[in-house]
């Protein structure tokens, strides 16, 4: 059959088409009315920003593949409920406030950055939302939510006086991960590993005219030191133990404890506990009671004597030279290392004591894990991670920020007695800083909570399954902006059309990371192509047919069904197990190998020829074939299947669009050796006919084996009609003779 190739513009202009047309008939709409079973989809909301990324293209089809075939499994029985979101919480929309209005938000009244907040959210999220669109992304739009609208405040609000009346909810001076360039307290899920160039220092501690040699990357907190620790087997420190020793250049002393922490074959096995370099310096401290000296201020300057004012990493710098010139440094070395970035701006992190509002969660890592066990997780090995992860939490978790735009924590504090005062549920959602409430004690005006809330989780997991998606990369390596190469979905949209990028991204199974070709995008563009000209030509002919099943039907056509019904199976269960991969090959097989190449070559002679029962045979066969390999790839391809199902098929089929029909059912189990034995003859006489040159449709003796012919019975004629056999005979082999 004739490639046609379209230009970009054309695809383009059809897709947008359809999207109108799905706009107008509300075809993903949900109806809160309507009885039946419901399969509703959470997806974490994405953050509004300039522009979708990649990433996102990639996760949100995968997510929609499943979405899309869920409601044609339900259709008639019930609905998929899949809303739209946008996480427009906190930092990450304030920064892009900030950029695009070019103003800084600590500069600002806070109502007014809120304002702006909202009137610049109100002005870029349609452009946002309608690249999901675009991408053919199924939510009902018009369950647009955002995490800051006054329901999700509301609920949210909600829970925390909840959790707050249970006692699950606290407030406390805190060493807290804390971000000095945001000025933000952050959670431990918002760090990055990144690999750090440092100078690795060796410097001399000394105590009763002895050295203590201690080994750090952080020289800048030496004035922060508060003890010095040692492990109790090793035999190079136990004179010290109990003793004091002095801080090189600050001179102050500190006591050198025991404790089991410090590594022998670490450093030098001593080690300097500093409040605070790391977490692990936090549990010290608090396992020791330890007296902290905190000389950082939340802007990641010092306070410390003549290092006022001075930025972390000038301080160390200074402190080292400082070092240096008194002879105090032993060693120096290179270092490579693994430091906690905030994963927001990539600055290092500090641990920093701050008031903040935590949920107790360390108590429920048991309940979490178990919960865990209950959720189907797809792919099965994400299971672990969760575990992983919920064990490696270490401090309950911590919701308060130090931000404008968020939903506020709706607590009032009384000035003079402390009482935390809450609002009536039927205040919510409030913002305290613009409701005033007095102390029902004092009678004093209670002072309003400012900081606001980060999003948490449930008490109980809503979910009965999890499909986690992996990454898109460039030849292997994470996609960035610093490395360039970075692909922007929206001009591959426009230039290859939704249905193509939507190809590409059902290439990967479900959590394996997944590298951006465009030889595969072209390949999804091929397959839209394909389909579009393999339609038409199949309607060329079908013209009127009304897709009526007949009486007697032809043998061949009868076992093709049954091996396009295998398909069908094997396609619902991959679907049903998020292996759109596996469907993707098996269908795509399937319509260039056996529907094109060969069951449209072979019915040719009955369309053109064939008398009526055979013609109404061929007819059925191509409509109903056709139409089920459509179905089946809707999910993945949902623009080329919408648009030929409704310029061919629409006037037949009850439902109004293609994404609303009922999922192919599987009629019964094929006989695959028939059919299998048919196309290796085929494929053999078409090999014999192109080794002698010989023009594909010439004429030929056709020898079968005599142990194959029943199982042939039926199909013989149109064999004999699509290799051109004057005459198939019987014998001992197989043969192939020309005419002429
Ligand atoms: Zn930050
Ligand atoms: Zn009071």
């Amino acid at each position: 059959m004739l490639m046609k190739d379209q230009n970009p513009g054309e695809m383009k202009n059809q897709e947008k088409e359809i999207l109108d047309f799905w706009a107008k008939e509300k075809t993903y709409r949900f109806d809160k009315s309507k009885k039946g079973s419901i399969y509703s989809i959470d997806t974490p909301p994405p953050t509004v920003s300039g522009d979708m990324h990649v990433g996102h293209a990639f996760s949100y089809s995968q997510q929609d593949f499943i979405a899309r075939f869920w409601r044609m499994q339900l259709a008639g029985k019930g609905q998929v409920y899949y809303p739209f979101g946008t996480d427009d919480n906190g930092l990450p929309t304030e920064r892009l406030v900030e950029k695009i209005n070019n103003v800084k938000s600590k500069h600002m009244p806070r109502s007014e950055f809120i304002d702006l907040c909202i009137k610049t959210l109100k002005k870029i999220t349609p452009d946002f939302v309608q690249q999901w669109k675009n991408l053919g992304i199924s939510c009902d739009y018009d369950f647009l939510y955002s995490t800051i609208d006054k329901n999700s405040q509301k609920i949210s609000q909600k829970s925390f006086i909840d959790l707050f009346k249970e006692g699950k909810v606290y407030k406390k001076d805190f060493p807290t991960i804390w971000c000095v360039e945001c000025q933000t307290a952050i959670a431990q899920a918002e760090l990055e590993d990144r690999q750090e160039k440092s100078r690795f220092l060796t410097i001399k501690f000394s105590s009763n005219g002895k050295d203590i040699p201690i080994s750090t990357t952080r020289p800048e907190l030496l004035p922060a030191c508060v003890a010095i620790f040692v492990n109790p087997k090793d035999s190079r420190y136990k004179w010290a133990i109990g003793k004091k020793a002095k801080v090189p250049l600050f001179g102050f002393e500190v006591p050198v404890l025991i404790d089991e922490s410090a590594d022998i074959e670490k450093g030098t096995g001593a080690m300097m506990v500093c409040s605070y370099g790391d977490k692990y310096d936090v549990e010290a401290v608090s396992r020791h009671k330890l007296i902290p000296k905190i000389i950082f201020n939340h802007d990641g300057t010092l306070n410390f004597g003549s290092f006022k004012g001075m930025k972390i990493k000038d301080a160390r710098k200074k402190i080292i030279d400082e070092l240096y010139s008194k002879g105090l440094v032993l060693k120096e070395e290179p270092i490579t290392h693994a430091v906690n970035v905030h994963d927001k701006c990539g600055t290092e992190i500090e641990f920093l004591p701050t008031e903040q509002w935590f949920i107790k969660i360390l108590d429920k890592k048991k309940e979490w894990i178990s919960l865990g066990k209950k959720i189907k997780w797809h792919p099965e090995h994400m299971r672990k991670r969760y575990d992983n992860w919920i064990e490696g939490l270490d401090w309950d978790w911590n919701i308060s920020r130090d931000r404008y735009f968020g939903i506020p924590i709706p607590v009032w504090e009384c000035k003079k007695c402390n009482k935390i005062i809450l609002p009536d549920e039927k205040e919510l959602p409030v913002d305290p800083m613009k409701t005033k409430k007095i102390c029902p004690q004092c009678k004093e005006e209670a002072r309003p909570e400012t900081k606001v809330k980060s999003f948490y989780h449930e008490k109980s997991i809503p979910w009965k399954e999890i499909m986690i998606s992996g990454f898109v990369t460039m030849q292997g390596e994470k996609m960035s902006k610093s490395k360039g190469n970075v692909v922007n979905p929206n001009e591959v949209v426009e230039k290859y059309g939704a249905d193509a990028l939507r190809f590409w991204a059902a290439g990967s199974k479900l959590g394996e990371n997944l590298d951006y070709r465009e030889e595969e995008v072209l390949a999804g563009k091929k397959f839209v192509t394909k389909l579009k000209n393999a339609s038409n030509f199949v309607f060329m002919n079908l013209k009127d047919y009304s897709g009526k099943k007949p009486k007697k039907m032809e043998e061949l056509d009868e076992v093709f069904l049954n091996e396009l019904n295998l398909v069908v199976f094997m396609c619902t269960n991959y679907f049903k197990d998020y292996e759109y991969s596996r469907a993707r090959s098996e269908i795509e097989q399937f319509f260039w190998k056996f529907f094109c190449d060969n069951y449209l070559e072979i019915v040719k002679w009955r369309v053109y020829n064939g008398n009526k029962q055979e013609k109404e045979s061929a007819f059925y066969t191509l409509y109903y074939s056709l139409l089920t390999i459509l179905k089946l790839i809707a999910p993945i391809m949902p623009f080329i299947t919408e648009e030929i199902y409704q310029k061919y098929y629409r006037k037949n089929e009850k439902e109004k669009s293609i994404h609303l029909s009922e999922w192919p059912k599987k009629e019964k189990t094929g006989t695959k050796k028939a059919i299998e034995l048919f196309y290796k003859i085929l494929s053999d006489i078409r090999k014999i006919k192109s080794e002698n040159k010989k023009p594909m449709n010439c004429e030929i003796f056709l020898t079968l084996e005599k142990r194959d012919i029943p199982h042939l019975a039926g199909m013989l004629d149109d064999l004999k009609h699509v290799v051109n056999a004057k005459e198939i005979k019987e014998g001992k082999e197989f043969k192939v003779e020309f005419t002429d």
